[in-house]
């Protein structure tokens, strides 16, 4: 029997699906729930925008799932009004958590959204009806805002009868006031015609959203922004989710050192790929001076400013881990990219750009000759990486039907070639793998 895939099963054993639509890590290198003192002064949100027909003043800045009681009621104290949630986060718990914190605040004055997701297709309005009301209790509210399909992979779901007809009928009972929908894009290997673009823009035309969740950030923009566009055009909400790819260029730093640190051999083709990324770091490095920027928080910023500076992004939802993290991220709500922040994003793009997966794309997946869902094995490790959530994201990992990325180290990178954005795939899915898997992998 193989000891390392006895662990793994022993470790994901009792997850749940609670990370199919988590929101960013923050900037903080404090881990959840390793603090519990609120800071002295808590900032307040400075800006606030039209949240689409919705007609809701939303805060600039929102609330991802929230990691713990303390957090969320800082945040509502800043001025932060838009909560995301899911019937998958912790299942249930992330509801529960919000429902025991809402009676302290002025229900009028928030925004909830929760989702429901669903593999193939919702089984009829009635349990769409009853998922509701399981949803409605937990967070122990008369209504919710908003009602949305959670990670939405197709437009088939899109036009879900058993979906609008269920939110149509608590609409009509005033529990649910708007429609929603939450989208990462989609994996090539379960509906080869699909992408971010063509599920959400089937949203949009679809006419009966509301609101519409998206990965956007700075690198994925060419792929993100004609979604924006259309969802302005037809006077849609706009939740942004992953807005900082930066964290990348940190952990794969952190990764080389840890490595190096454990006098780690993982294989020849590991050590040229971490001399490749050392020299484009190097490189880099001098850009971040000449641009004025020293730490990464600062280059964070310019991630998280970047969404933040579009208007057509209206609130940009934040994964706060911890209470020392707020302060960090509220002292950039009302302010916008400055030319010196845009000039070093666009640095960043150029010489780090290889080391971020596009969200919402899928363009390799098709040349890949076991069709891997690359960019979804991607998502799964940076929440391993990113956001500390090692076994949730692990048990994710583990769901995904056929092989895995361990067959990337015979592999001669097919998916690399059909990059358009020259991505260093197969490196990072080795790396993805060894992270998720326990597995210990090199590079043939
Ligand atoms: S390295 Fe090979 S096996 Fe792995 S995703 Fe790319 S093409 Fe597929
Ligand atoms: S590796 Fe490149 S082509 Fe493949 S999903 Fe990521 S960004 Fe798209």
């Amino acid at each position: 029997m193989n000891r390392k895939k006895t662990n793994r099963r022993n470790f994901i054993k009792n997850s749940s699906l609670a990370l199919m639509c988590a929101p960013i890590l923050g900037k903080s290198t404090i881990l959840p729930n390793q603090d519990t003192k609120e800071p002295q002064e808590i900032l307040k949100i400075k800006n606030y925008s039209t949240f689409g027909r919705t007609g809701f003043k939303v805060s600039d800045i929102g609330s991802g799932s929230p990691r713990s009681e303390a957090v969320l009621r800082a945040l509502l104290k800043s001025g932060v009004n838009y909560i995301d949630t899911g019937a998958d986060y912790g299942n249930g718990n992330n509801e529960r958590l919000i429902g025991r914190v809402l009676p302290e605040f002025d229900r009028k004055k928030i925004f909830i959204m929760s989702k429901i997701y669903t593999e193939t297709n919702f089984e009829s309005k009635e349990k769409v009806v009853e998922r509701i009301r399981g949803a409605l209790e937990r967070l122990g509210t008369d209504y919710i805002d908003c009602v949305g399909i959670h990670s939405a992979e197709n437009t088939r779901i899109i036009k879900d009868e058993a979906f609008h007809a269920g939110v149509e009928q608590m609409k009509a009972e005033g529990r649910v006031k708007f429609t929603g929908v939450s989208c990462h894009g989609n994996s090539w290997y379960m509906a080869p015609e699909e992408s971010l673009d063509k599920v959400l823009m089937a949203a949009v035309d679809d006419g009966r959203f509301d609101v519409i969740q998206m990965a956007y950030n700075f690198v994925n923009a060419p792929i993100a922004d004609k979604i924006l566009a259309a969802c302005e055009e037809k006077n849609i909400g706009t939740i942004i989710i992953k807005s900082n790819p930066v964290v990348i260029y940190n952990i794969l730093d952190k990764y080389v050192k840890n490595l190096e640190d454990q006098e780690k051999d993982p294989g020849e083709g590991y050590y040229a790929y971490r001399d490749r990324y050392k020299e484009r770091a190097g490189k880099a490095k001098s850009y971040f001076e000449k641009y004025g920027m020293t730490t990464e928080e600062e280059l964070i910023d310019a991630a998280t400013l970047f969404v933040l500076s579009n208007p057509q992004a209206h609130t940009v939802c934040l994964d706060i881990p911890n209470l020392t993290a707020i302060n960090p991220y509220l002292k950039l709500s009302g302010q916008i990219l400055q030319p010196t922040q845009a000039s070093l994003l666009e640095k960043y793009t150029e010489h780090f750009g290889t080391l971020n997966c596009r969200i919402g794309c899928n363009e390799c997946e098709k040349a890949c000759p076991h069709h891997l869902p690359v960019n979804t094995i991607m998502r799964y490790n940076y929440y391993f990486q990113n956001k500390k959530l090692e076994k949730e994201a692990m048990q994710l990992y583990a769901k995904i039907p056929g092989k895995n990325a361990d067959v990337c180290k015979e592999c001669q990178g097919y998916c690399e070639e059909a990059c358009p954005y020259d991505v260093s795939t197969r490196s990072l899915l080795s790396i993805a793998h060894q992270n998720l898997s326990l597995d210990q992998v090199s590079f043939a």
